[in-house]
C-alpha cells in the first residue's frame, strides 16, 4: 500500500484485516524472543506487556463507533486520554524500576497533568517522553490508515523525518520489494507513528552524510540480521534490521532483541537518532 509517500508495514496481503494484525505479529515475536533471549529477556518481556496495551489500545479505536479520529490531538483526546490510565497501570506493574516509579506517581498524583504532556509530545515529539510515545503510536498509526492528516505538527521536511508525521525513524530495515531483488531497498520507520517510508541505502539517517568513509556498519555473530548503522560524521546511529536474511523478523521487536549492540555503539561513542520504547 502506498499512500502519499508514506506506506504502512503489512505490505504483503493489503487488506484491512492485516493492519490490524500488526499488532498481534508484534506481541507474538516479543513473547517468542523473550523465551530465546538472554541478554534481552527482561526488555522483552516488559515490551510484550506494553504491546498487548497498545494493541487494547488501537482495537478500541479502531472499533468506536461513529467517530474517526479528527487528526488534532485536542480534540481527540477525550477519547485517547482515558486509556492512559490502562497504560500507567501496566507499566506501573511490569515496567523497569524508574518507569514503574513515574507510573505510580502519575496514577495517583492529584492534578492530571497528562493531558498536558500528551499535547506536548504531540508538538514536539521527544524519546523521553515515555508514557506520550507509547499511548500516542497507536493513535497516530490509525491516523495513518485513515489517511487523517496529523495537525498541530510540524513537519521538519526533506526524507529523515517521517513523510506522514515529521516523526523520527526510530530503525530501519532492509526488505527485498521485488522478486529478483537481490540485496533489498532500505526503508525508515518512523517511531512515532510506525509507519514506514523509503530511504536511500548508503546515507545517515542521521545527517544525510552519503561519503562511504564516513559511514561504518557494525555487526555481531550472535545477531546475524541486525546492524549498528552509524555516522562519523555526526556521530548518530540507528539499527538496521536486515529482513532478507531474516523474514520473520518484526523489525520493532528485533530492534529491541539486539539491544547489547546499542551497547557497543554507546561503547564507541555514538548516540543513537530515538530512543526505543525500553529507553535503550
Ligand atoms: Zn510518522
Ligand atoms: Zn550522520
Amino acid at each position: 500500500m502506498i499512500v502519499l509517500g508514506y506506506r504502512l508495514i503489512p505490505r504483503a496481503g493489503e487488506a484491512n484485516d492485516i493492519m490490524s494484525n500488526f499488532w498481534n505479529k508484534q506481541i507474538e515475536r516479543a513473547d517468542y524472543l523473550a523465551n530465546e533471549s538472554s541478554g534481552s529477556k527482561e526488555l522483552l518481556t516488559f515490551y510484550a506487556q506494553l504491546l498487548r496495551a497498545q494493541a487494547e489500545f488501537y482495537d478500541s479505536l479502531r472499533s468506536r463507533k461513529n467517530w474517526l479520529p479528527s487528526g488534532d490531538l485536542e480534540t481527540d483526546l477525550s477519547v485517547v486520554r482515558p486509556f492512559m490510565t490502562a497504560l500507567l497501570e501496566i507499566v506501573a506493574r511490569h515496567g523497569p524500576t524508574s518507569l514503574a516509579e513515574e507510573a505510580q506517581t502519575l496514577l495517583t498524583a492529584e492534578t492530571d497533568i497528562l493531558p498536558d504532556k500528551l499535547l506536548d509530545y504531540w508538538r514536539n515529539p521527544s524519546d523521553t517522553q515515555f508514557f506520550a510515545k507509547a499511548l500516542l503510536q497507536p493513535y497516530a498509526r490509525w491516523l495513518a490508515e485513515t489517511g487523517t492528516p496529523p495537525a498541530g505538527r510540524e513537519l521538519a521536511g526533506g526524507d529523515r523525518t517521517c513523510p506522514f508525521c515529521g516523526g523520527r525513524p526510530q530503525l530501519s530495515f532492509l526488505q527485498a520489494k521485488e522478486s529478483n531483488a537481490e540485496s533489498g531497498n532500505r526503508d525508515l520507520l518512523c517511531s512515532s507513528c510506525l509507519t514506514s517510508w523509503e530511504f536511500r541505502r548508503v546515507v545517515c539517517a542521521g545527517c544525510g552524510e552519503e561519503r562511504p568513509a564516513k559511514l561504518g556498519y557494525f555487526q555481531s555473530p550472535e545477531f546475524n540480521h541486525i546492524r549498528i548503522e552509524a555516522c562519523d560524521s555526526c556521530k548518530l546511529y540507528i539499527k538496521g534490521i536486515d529482513l532478507t536474511r531474516l523474514g520473520l523478523a518484526a523489525p520493532l521487536v528485533d530492534e529491541i532483541y539486539g539491544a547489547p549492540l546499542d551497547l557497543w555503539a554507546r561503547e564507541h561513542g555514538y548516540t543513537k537518532i530515538e530512543l526505543n520504547l525500553v529507553g535503550v
